[in-house]
């Protein structure tokens, strides 16, 4: 059994009764509006979860970008120093190590130094974009 809040007076009501015995509100409606209470709530925390559940130096960078309304910010990323589109390929962000490869084949590798900054810069920004707002692309 659980206790529900009746979404028309507020009152407790149990599932299992017929009706809230506050206001006579079917408890098939109470249950309704419990159900979308819960999908708002859970729509409000994933995103929290995810940061949550990441390494607090891109929790630190993630909230860096939070500030800026979700705009790059420039950071800096040693893993991204040290490995590069490997660590882009690491961490699920396949088109962008993809357009990285690409760029410095066609460059015969003239771009590298170029494309290597730019991931050591925006790389936390790029795995923002990819973790917190489920893009690939910016
Ligand atoms: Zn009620």
């Amino acid at each position: 059994m659980a206790l529900l809040s009746c979404p028309e007076c507020g009152n407790s009501v149990s599932d299992r009764a017929p009706t809230c015995p506050n206001c006579g509100l079917p408890v098939s409606e109470v249950v309704q509006s419990a159900r979308v209470d819960d999908a708002r709530d859970a729509a409000i925390y994933a995103p929290a979860e995810a940061y949550l559940n990441e390494h607090r130096v891109y929790r630190a960078a993630f909230l860096k970008f939070d500030a800026n309304n979700g705009r790059p910010v420039v950071t800096w990323s040693w893993v991204a120093l040290l490995f590069g589109l490997f660590w882009y390929l690491y961490r699920g962000m396949w088109a962008k190590a993809g357009i990285q490869f690409l760029v410095v084949t066609f460059t015969a590798g003239a771009a590298a130094p170029f494309v290597w900054l730019y991931a050591v810069l925006y790389g936390k920004y790029d795995y923002y974009l990819y973790a917190v707002q489920g893009k690939q692309m910016w």
